[in-house]
């Protein structure tokens, strides 16, 4: 058990924080709610600083460090505005599923262009009618002689509103063999809706994509015909981490926020940092940001060092982290608005930001119910 960072984490971890306190500002977050994107300059600058590559072969322009490095960095980047990291995130899911899955020639197509930052990829699987539910999928390819012919609807899909490729699952006509296809977006037939009006994420906006006989060539499989499960399910432990890995980023911030406030505000002359009652949230905030922080931790060694045989358990632990970690964000990040009274609900505080992005977490990348239930059904298998 060794719980020091080494020089790569701690590199990874500082030069994040210094991206984030430098450019992303508060008038750079603010402009990024109101425009609802990522200002092109930040999205390049994360990605000119190596964060979009971290986790990739340098033969590809990646970095070439660990699951570790990669959360450390999130974590950094989120503690400022987890809706700006999160189109990284999505990004980087886009690229991992290419690295893990993808041809030769598919590699070579997306992962440069991606790491360097041309891109924002997206990954579509949710629909109206599933999200927590993998078989339900409507979405439908037919193939022709010379192409494959894509007709349904997505929704609530990030980076949806930029130019770039899309992974995206959709089942044959007779609702079989899902499969991932690998495709640009804004082809003839492809739309959007507008954005979601979204409580959350304002700088990630997710949309509807609606699929009118989009027809995309041949080679545009990800991972063969019928593969799409499998590709569903070695890419979700590593998207759960990151997610969790912004969620505990938030907690964080939130908790400085409320140590430091407890510190300044005075009643009868004295901080009311040193009343009990915030002594005790204080306490409970810090268990609860820690403890996530450490199971987010472990998890990224875990996929570190899984072997194909232990991916199960590392799907189960994956559901574990997940649905544990967003349920708490939003209590912790409750808990240290409580400290701010009833500054804490005003916009002016940056509280208030930290609250509304945590209320994202136990909604994506699967409910909270079914994470529990994943986790619980592994523990309790024959
Ligand atoms: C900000 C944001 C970004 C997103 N980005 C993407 C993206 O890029 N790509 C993408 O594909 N999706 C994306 N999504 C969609 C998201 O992953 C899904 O919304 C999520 O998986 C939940 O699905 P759902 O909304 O259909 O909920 P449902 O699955 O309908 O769940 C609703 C309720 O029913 C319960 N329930 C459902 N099924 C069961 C069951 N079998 N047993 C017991 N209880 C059950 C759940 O507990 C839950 O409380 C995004 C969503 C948000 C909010």
């Amino acid at each position: 058990m060794e719980f020091k960072l080494t020089e790569d984490q701690l590199m990874c971890q500082n030069s994040a924080r210094e991206f984030a306190q430098r450019f992303i500002t508060k008038e750079r977050m603010e402009q990024a709610d109101r425009e609802r994107r990522v200002p092109d300059d930040i999205f390049q600058g994360m990605c000119d600083a190596g964060f979009a590559g971290l986790i990739f072969d340098p033969k590809y322009g990646g970095v070439g460090l660990g699951m570790d490095s990669y959360v450390l960095t999130l974590e950094q980047l989120a503690g400022k505005d987890p809706s700006m990291s999160a189109v990284l995130v999505i990004s980087v899911m886009f690229l991992y599923a290419i690295n893990l899955y993808g041809t030769e020639e598919q590699k070579a197509k997306y992962l440069p262009g991606g790491i360097e930052g041309k891109f924002r990829g997206s990954f579509a699987f949710t629909e109206a009618g599933t999200g927590s539910d993998p078989k339900q999928l409507t979405t439908t390819y037919k193939e022709e002689e010379d192409c494959f012919v894509i007709n349904g609807v997505k929704r609530f899909i990030s980076n949806a509103g930029y130019e770039g490729p899309i992974i995206l699952f959709a089942n044959d006509s007779n609702g079989e063999n899902t499969t991932a296809f690998v495709f640009d977006k804004f082809g003839p037939g492809y739309s959007l809706s507008t954005a979601w009006d979204t409580m959350t994420c304002h700088a990630s906006p997710v949309y509807d994509i609606f699929l009118d006989e989009v027809r995309i060539p041949k080679d545009s499989v990800l991972g063969g015909i019928g593969g799409g499960f499998k590709i569903l399910k070695g890419v979700i432990a590593f998207s759960k981490m990151g997610v969790m890995a912004q969620c505990v980023g938030n907690m964080g911030h939130a908790y400085e926020l409320a140590v430091k406030y407890a510190k300044e505000k005075l009643h009868r002359g004295k901080p009311i940092s040193k009343f009990p009652t915030i002594q005790t949230k204080i306490a409970e905030i810090a268990a609860m940001h820690q403890s996530c922080q450490l199971l987010v931790y472990r998890l990224a060694e875990h996929l570190n060092d899984a072997k194909p045989e232990d991916m199960g358990a590392v799907i189960a632990e994956s559901g574990m982290v997940k649905g544990h970690v967003a349920d708490t964000g939003f209590i912790c990040c409750q808990k240290a608005m409580s400290v701010l009274g009833a500054y804490g609900v005003c916009g002016e505080y940056e509280i208030e930001r930290c609250v509304r992005e945590s209320l994202q977490y136990p909604c994506v990348e699967g409910v909270g119910d079914i994470q529990r239930i994943m986790c619980g059904s592994y523990a309790l298998r024959p």
